[in-house]
């Protein structure tokens, strides 16, 4: 029993070490990555629970990565976030999407709002509000998804302060993943964001339980009372989507319409309207 315990350590500590020479390999590609513009977005497309016209898209970072293909952010956005850079992400996705609406506008393509994800880091980071000011925002056109843990982290007052920022700026806020973790009513209250990205944890079950679709649709009329826009996520299936529009949900984003894609699959897909 002995042998084998220490033979369990000794494997445990190889994959340990395996684990940390991976690690560390992956932070230094991000840094390459980063250095030779391997990052850029990707974009899915919500739409309009009634109408089902497309109102914008999402903005979603991927890696063109050398020799891996194009990698989703579960394989790096953890280390990105040790190595202090995931702002260096939203900032390139921002970029991105600012120049790929003027290449949608060129086509002929209408993209009516591009949301991107701002994290804490980003939020916080005075070059942000640098960036912005230079910009001319058609306002209700640039939308930050924020997760809630961010009003949570930092002081009531340097956050107020930035997000009043951003919303004199024309700039929408929406409360990302809303549903999961410290969700409050009061930080709707507080925050008064323009959307609330219903989480699909939340949204999955609603066809299988009453009890969960009760709280989606209590969600909503409560968003509603707030004048608050509600979008659901992760909307795999058009029952779903039936589902969702009858519980009053403004918005929807999902597989059952469209992955993420390239900014050229998406033209591809808008142009030849594949949904309908
Ligand atoms: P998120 O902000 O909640 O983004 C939605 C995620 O759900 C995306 O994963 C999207 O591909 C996925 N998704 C969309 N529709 C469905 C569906 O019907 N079913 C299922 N199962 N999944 C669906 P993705 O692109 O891998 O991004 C994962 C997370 O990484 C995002 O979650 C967000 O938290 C973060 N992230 C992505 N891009 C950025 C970025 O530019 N900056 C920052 N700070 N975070 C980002
Ligand atoms: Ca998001
Ligand atoms: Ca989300």
């Amino acid at each position: 029993a002995k042998a084998t315990g220490r033979n369990c350590y000794e494997f445990f500590t190889q994959n340990l070490q395996a684990e940390v020479i991976t690690t560390k390999r992956i932070a230094d590609e991000i840094l390459a990555g980063l250095e030779n513009d391997e990052f850029t977005a990707w974009y899915q497309p919500q739409f309009c629970a009634r109408t089902m016209e497309l109102t914008g898209v999402e903005a979603l970072v991927r890696w063109n990565h050398p020799n891996q293909g194009v990698l989703t952010p579960d394989r790096f956005l953890k280390i990105a976030d040790e190595l202090n850079v995931v702002q260096m992400f939203d900032r390139i996705v921002l970029e991105k999407a600012l120049q790929d609406k003027m290449r949608w506008a060129a086509r002929g393509i209408v993209v009516p709002k591009v949301s991107v994800n701002v994290s804490s880091r980003r939020l916080n980071d005075e070059t942000l509000f640098e960036t912005l000011t230079t910009l001319a925002i058609v306002p209700g056109e640039i939308s930050f998804e924020l997760i809630e843990s961010i009003f949570l982290d930092e002081s009531d007052t340097v956050v107020s302060h930035n997000l009043e920022r951003i919303k004199s700026l024309g700039i929408d806020i929406e409360i990302d993943d809303f549903g999961t973790g410290h969700t409050s009513i009061v930080s709707l209250l507080k925050l008064r964001p323009k959307r609330l990205k219903i989480d699909r944890q939340l949204v999955q079950p609603i066809l299988e339980s009453q009890q969960e679709r009760a709280l989606v649709r209590s969600i909503i009329e409560i968003a509603h009372s707030l004048d608050v826009d509600t979008v659901a996520e992760g909307v795999e299936t058009f029952e779903h989507a039936a589902m969702l529009r009858e519980l009053g949900c403004d918005l929807l984003q999902g597989y059952a319409f469209s992955k993420p894609r390239s900014f050229e699959d998406f033209c591809t897909m808008v142009q030849a309207a594949e949904w309908r």
